[in-house]
């Protein structure tokens, strides 16, 4: 992903074909969360930089609900994943050390944003979006390409041993030597142990790869760091 900055903000920014992806960071101050009363001057900010007409989003509960953003989607409703094929309108996700996943099928033209900590990793919300597109939009699964974005990685994420024995139970990740880092658990390993189940090429998975909690050329939000804070990274997609 490329770093690009608008007006003192920046943000990590990569375009596949006419579908462009975009992560807000903290390299300069830039929190972003629902209650702030500055939430819509940021997020229309974000419209204008990048000529979006709409950005959607859901209030985010740890759910594994994916929402289909149509013209008369009104955003705020429960869920973490959101899915658009509508075009200069963003679908994005709130987050601080979870992971937000990126999907999209360039060829069908649908763009896809999810929200997912540990609850979300471990009940699989990202195969209800990869069903949608499958089901509703007729995607073949070999036509999916997933981004991991920025989030607590192996080398920070440690959890706490009743979590660990639920995740080393997990009917799928069980039998997955490479889901633990000692006592820190690899989300990506786990997300991508799932997809491939769903027949996602692992070439197309890819990842934006910088943890939340020690990155440093590239600042972010980090839930766990920074404590109390509600300061949050948006990672939004849409087709251009
Ligand atoms: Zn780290």
């Amino acid at each position: 992903m490329e770093l690009i900055k608008i007006d003192e903000k920046y943000f990590l920014h990569k375009k596949v074909q006419n579908i462009l992806m975009v992560v807000t960071t903290a390299n300069t101050d830039f929190g972003i969360h629902p209650k702030f009363d500055n939430y819509k001057e940021n997020m229309d900010f974000i419209k204008k930089s990048f000529g979006l007409s709409e950005i959607y989003t859901v209030s985010q509960t740890h759910s594994d609900i994916v929402h289909v953003c149509d013209e008369d989607f009104v955003s705020r409703v429960e869920g973490d994943g959101l899915i658009t094929t509508q075009k200069n309108r963003a679908v994005g996700v709130f987050t601080a050390d979870c992971v937000p996943i990126f999907l999209f099928d360039e060829n069908k033209g649908i763009v896809s944003a999810v929200h997912s900590g540990w609850k979300g990793v471990y009940n699989e919300i990202f195969l209800n979006a990869i069903d949608i597109f499958i089901q509703k939009y007729n995607s073949k699964a070999e036509d999916i390409t997933i981004y991991i974005g920025p989030h607590n990685m192996k080398c920070c994420y440690e959890i706490q041993d009743d979590l660990r024995e639920k995740f080393l139970n997990h009917h799928r990740f069980k039998n997955n030597p490479n889901i633990f880092y000692g006592n820190n658990l690899n989300m990506i390993e786990c997300i991508k142990n799932s997809v491939v189940s769903k027949g996602i090429l692992e070439q197309n998975i890819n990842l934006i790869n910088y943890c939340t909690h020690c990155s440093n050329d590239v600042k972010f939000y980090s839930y766990r760091r920074d404590k109390e804070s509600l300061n949050r990274i948006f990672s939004f997609i849409f087709i251009n």
